[in-house]
């Protein structure tokens, strides 16, 4: 064997090893970073209209993307996230928190009481309500706020065309996945 062709074999066992060292590491990464797939309930309050309520549905029924069970079902029990209309000391607690000269607060989830806050009577359109009511679902998932520079459920603010060409968009999907696994 020549000197070249050890040099050669030693490289390929070396190539061969790092393929199957990354492979690895690859594999346990995705493993860690993505947790097996969680389903939540939840329970809207009567408060709501049949309208609404339907929106409300749509916009948790979104999050369904590569999921053979649905991410989210419509079941009133101790543990669903509530789905309510703030009100009183809440509303109060609310727009004197989070709503800032010519952004207002449409939607909340508020992790500690695990309840979405909507301000439905802020909506001028259901299908406002319904974008509202997806976005705050993101959230539930731990899903962050975006920019609006690309289109997104989970923009900090409404883009028009979210709400009428309602689905997920690309960086839905991203993080999405990275939050609760994609089969
Ligand atoms: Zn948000």
């Amino acid at each position: 064997m020549t000197f070249k062709s050890i040099w050669l074999s030693l490289g390929l066992r070396f190539a061969l090893i790092a393929v199957i060292l990354v492979w690895t590491l690859t594999f346990l990464h995705r493993s860690v970073e993505r947790p097996a797939f969680v389903q939540r309930s939840y329970c809207i309050s009567d408060g709501f209209s049949d309208q609404e309520k339907q929106m409300i549905r749509e916009g948790a029924a979104i999050w369904d993307y590569r999921a053979p069970e649905a991410r989210f079902v419509e079941r009133c029990e101790p543990n669903a996230i509530q789905v309510k209309i703030p009100f009183g000391e809440k509303r109060r607690w609310i727009t004197s928190t989070y709503d800032h000269p010519g952004l207002w607060t449409m939607g909340l989830h508020e992790p500690a009481t695990n309840t979405i806050w909507l301000m439905e009577d802020r909506v001028s359109r259901m299908s406002e309500l319904r974008v509202f009511a997806s976005h705050e679902f993101g959230h539930v998932m731990n899903l962050p706020d975006l920019s609006i520079e690309h289109p997104a459920i989970m923009n900090e603010a409404i883009r028009h065309e979210v709400e009428t060409d309602f689905h997920l968009y690309e960086d839905d999907i991203t993080f999405l996945c990275k939050e609760q696994a994609c089969r």
